[in-house]
């Protein structure tokens, strides 16, 4: 947590003639939307006007989270993204580490004589005037709660607040099974009830949102499925024209590679898919237990992440990225 002086500095930035913006990565998820969107909901009822910036657009199924459609989506207006980003006075940079890892808006807000925030759970956060930076931490929402306790905010986190960042917290776990979910986890989410929070509403918003699109890219990638390194290491694919075919939307293969990991032994798993418009491979990393996924991707396929959930991209075709990464994976020995 930011020390008592950093609190009270980064408050100072939070009065009504403060500018205030909030921003998070490129393909924004449910903890990124979350997370950015129950903090604007609690400064609002704090009597302040934060504007929400993401660098494109996200997935339908978060599209129901409360003042979803007020973000502005850089991608659509970059005038006025540009704008806000200029004009601010702190600026929040929620769940990434890094300005490169937020296209364009990064170098706006590097350029932008605004304060920077931090709040972020990824490995090996980058220097910003103020960091809260908690690794052990599973989804950047959390961090949010304690913030606006710390912060003395907490009569500000109303139902609306509430909401998304329970989705934050309940999408970042995987439902509340990953590793980092924790007793303090669930004391949050518990918390997040009693504001407002509606599980069961919020669960079916974001997992009963299959389209007959979805489940027939789902039947290609199961259909593929390939293990190597004595069945420790699962690899799924999917082409471009496979996407192009199903009608793929944004997020549509959000969860795949997790079916590699629920092979019993599995150890890893890896989910290899053709850009849709670059001609590169947009890879994403999963692992169970003490397998460091972050330090593969970043040693051999341009990424990073966390310990468990990673992800990169790789600038060769899809056969020949999937052959490199068998041998990456023979090599480290995973
Ligand atoms: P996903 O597989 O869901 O896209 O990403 C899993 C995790 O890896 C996310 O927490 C994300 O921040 C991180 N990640 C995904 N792609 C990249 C990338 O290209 N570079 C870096 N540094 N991290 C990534
Ligand atoms: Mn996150």
């Amino acid at each position: 947590m930011f020390t008592e002086e950093e609190l009270s500095r980064i408050k100072e930035y939070l009065k009504p003639s403060k500018k205030i913006v909030i921003i998070t990565h490129h393909n924004p998820d449910g903890d990124a939307i979350g997370s950015s969107l129950g903090l604007a909901h609690a400064l609002v009822a704090a009597g302040l006007s934060p504007e929400v910036i993401v660098p494109n657009d996200f997935p339908k199924f978060l599209k129901w989270m409360p003042n979803a459609k007020k973000i502005t989506i850089a991608e659509y207006k970059r005038r006025k993204a540009s704008e806000l980003i200029k004009e601010a006075d702190v600026i929040f940079c929620l769940d990434f580490n890094t300005m490169a890892r937020i296209g364009i808006l990064g170098d706006w807000a590097e350029r932008s004589r605004a304060i920077k925030v931090l709040i972020d759970h990824h490995q090996m956060p980058d220097a910003f005037d103020f960091v809260y930076s908690d690794t052990t931490i599973p989804a950047t929402a959390q961090l949010i709660f304690n913030f606006l306790q710390a912060a003395g905010y907490r009569q500000f986190i109303g139902t609306d607040a509430a909401q998304c960042l329970y989705t934050g917290i309940m999408t970042d776990t995987g439902g509340f099974r990953f590793r980092s979910t924790s007793a303090e986890t669930h004391r949050t989410v518990a918390d997040l009830i009693d504001l407002g929070a509606d599980p069961a509403f919020i669960s079916s918003s974001i997992l009963d949102t299959n389209t007959v699109g979805r489940l027939k890219l789902l039947s290609i990638v199961l259909g593929r499925l390939q293990v190597v390194c004595d069945g420790r290491v699962a690899i799924l694919s999917l082409t471009r024209d496979e996407l192009k075919e199903y009608g793929f939307q944004k997020g549509d293969t959000e969860g795949f590679v997790n079916y590699g990991l629920s092979i019993m032994g599995a150890r890893v798993a890896a989910f290899f898919m053709e850009d849709l418009y670059e001609d590169f491979i947009k890879i994403s990393f999963r692992s169970k237990g003490d397998t460091d996924v972050n330090q593969f991707a970043r040693k051999y396929f341009n990424g990073g992440g966390h310990i468990n959930a990673a992800g990169g991209k790789y600038y060769k075709g899809l056969s020949e990225t999937v052959e490199d990464f068998i041998h990456y994976a023979e090599q480290e020995g995973l």
